[in-house]
């Protein structure tokens, strides 16, 4: 799965969809570009999100906050006090860590062997193996599954009292019991702040000490009650809104999976006091489902429920996806109840309150959110997309199976040969057709066979090719990525069939 993960980030070089920052420096850590295939295929991300959240849903709107906010807007939130990460250097390796990160990690190492003890018994059974009920009845297994549970307990306890000497304690037993980073010389573990700080203002004396925000909820929460009026929204209804969000990472790895610079997309729903659990319900529901119809594989998702919840929160889980690293956090859903409102109401002094018609009451409302990073989202789709198949004849192609609606092209238009000027105009002639419809490409370059795969490793669900037939009775023929089927069709119906496949 290394290898697996190593192929994914070269390939992302090598096809266009993401560089490292600052390369010819080399680079900055934990910093990442988006090149011209990657921007395309991240824009129709959040188009799809956005289009599940604000166009479908009649009570959902969207803003665009300001990346600087009020300072005071941090102390409300709670960021400037508690927005630590654990840290913990290994003396000898002098690598540092975020404590609660080697823990997982230590569990990983854990869950491997899971892994392991799984591909023994498949083998060992074959057809009759059932994976759920060995899980449930394998004794190994469950031992490992214990030891995995008992360890993340005892870490969010540890964190939630603040016990950090226990961390460090757990560290190191979990170095003794499993050797992860080979050595036993740990320093204690600290708490470090994430937030980015700059200056507002030019002269030493009346410059503002400002942070970049560490997440766009806290402009949705701020701008409740204006969108709230102006929209005359009623309760409930929900704000959304797509944009960058800084932390300062200490493990700063997994390419594009933790980033000091990354976008989020998130929704603040305000809702009825009381009402939280059943929204909680359906938001969970909802997002899952909006998951799923992008195919990537129903197994390749799990929800994890927070047992250890920060204060302000009454109920919290994860959807968690397969990266080629393991499962991992890809979206969180929290109940917030009414604390961010509460707080900003205290700091400001202002009311944040909504007056219900209904029962003639005002209350300051409860929260529901659901926040998902757009880099992680890419990183799931693109990983899960790289495929390297045997085809028939023994020969091997890799293709980027990309759901066809986040696809960054929908169809490169090939002329058979490239010396032949009818060929290559009328194919240029679809291109500046299709063009107003679609991103779609010209290429020439290569024997088609060549084109055919470079098209498959760059995502494009459609080859159209235009030959000596072509000419004559005005057909081409339209080949398709995954099943590699090619069809003869009329030029005029190639945008309903590309249409069909990459329209929600
Ligand atoms: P993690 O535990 O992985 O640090 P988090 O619980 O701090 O994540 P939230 O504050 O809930 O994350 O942020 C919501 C979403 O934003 C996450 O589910 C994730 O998809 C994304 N996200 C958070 N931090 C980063 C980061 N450094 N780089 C990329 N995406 C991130």
């Amino acid at each position: 799965n290394d290898d697996q993960f190593k192929k994914v980030i070269s390939h992302a070089k090598e096809y266009g969809y993401v560089f490292q920052s600052s390369e010819i420096y080399d680079g900055l850590s934990a910093v990442y570009d988006y090149a011209q295939n990657g921007v395309e295929l991240k824009k129709n991300i959040r188009d799809y999100w956005w289009r599940a959240m604000v166009q479908m849903h009649d009570n959902i709107v969207g803003i665009d906050a300001a990346i600087f906010m009020h300072p005071t807007t941090w102390k409300a939130s709670g960021h400037v006090d508690a927005f630590n990460d654990p840290l913990i250097d290994n003396k000898d390796s002098k690598k540092r860590y975020r404590a609660d990160v080697l823990v997982e990690d230590y569990c990983l190492k854990i869950e491997a062997k899971i892994e392991k003890e799984v591909k023994k018994a498949k083998k060992r059974f074959g057809d009759a193996f059932n994976k759920e009920e060995f899980l449930s009845t394998n004794g190994r297994v469950l031992g490992y599954q214990e030891k995995i549970d008992t360890i993340l307990k005892r870490l969010g306890k540890s964190l939630e009292n603040e016990d950090l000497a226990d961390v460090k304690a757990l560290i190191e037993e979990l170095e003794i019991a499993c050797p992860l980073s080979g050595s036993k010389n740990w320093t204690d573990v600290k708490q470090f702040n994430l937030m980015f700080g700059t200056k507002l203002g030019a002269s030493a004396d009346s410059a503002m000490d400002l942070y970049l925000r560490p997440e766009t909820a806290q402009g949705i929460f701020v701008n409740f009650l204006n969108v709230q009026k102006t929209g005359r929204m009623k309760i409930p209804f929900g704000i959304a809104q797509t944009g960058k969000a800084f932390r300062n990472e200490i493990v700063a790895r997994q390419f594009i999976f933790r980033m000091r610079e990354f976008e989020q997309m998130e929704m603040q729903y305000f809702i009825k006091p009381g009402t939280q659990k059943e929204w909680f319900d359906y938001w969970k529901e909802t997002r899952l489902k909006w998951h799923k119809s992008l195919g990537l594989g129903e197994d390749n998702y799990r929800f994890h429920d927070h047992e250890k919840l920060a204060h302000y929160a009454d109920a919290a889980t994860d959807i968690e996806f397969k990266f080629p690293f393991g499962f991992k956090e890809l979206e969180g859903i929290h109940s917030r109840t009414d604390f961010d409102l509460k707080q900003h109401e205290e700091y400001s002094g202002k009311k944040l309150q909504y007056f219900d018609n209904e029962d003639n009451t005002s209350y300051t409302p409860y929260v529901l959110e659901t926040s998902i990073g757009l880099d992680r989202m890419f990183l799931a789709v693109f990983s899960n997309s790289l495929q390297d198949e045997t085809l028939e004849d023994g020969s091997e192609r890799t293709v980027l199976k990309l759901p066809a609606v986040l696809a960054p092209t929908k169809a490169a238009i090939l002329p058979l040969v490239k010396k032949d000027e009818g060929l290559t105009k009328m194919a240029k002639d679809i291109v500046d057709d299709l063009k107003w419809d679609f991103n779609v490409t010209y290429d020439e370059k290569d024997a088609v066979g060549r084109r055919y795969r470079r098209q498959d490793a760059a995502g494009t669900p459609f080859c159209i090719t235009v030959d000596g037939e072509s000419l004559e009775n005005n057909t081409v023929t339209i080949r398709h990525r995954d099943t590699m089927e090619q069809k003869r069709v009329k030029v005029e119906e190639l945008r309903d069939i590309i249409k069909k496949e990459v329209d929600v």
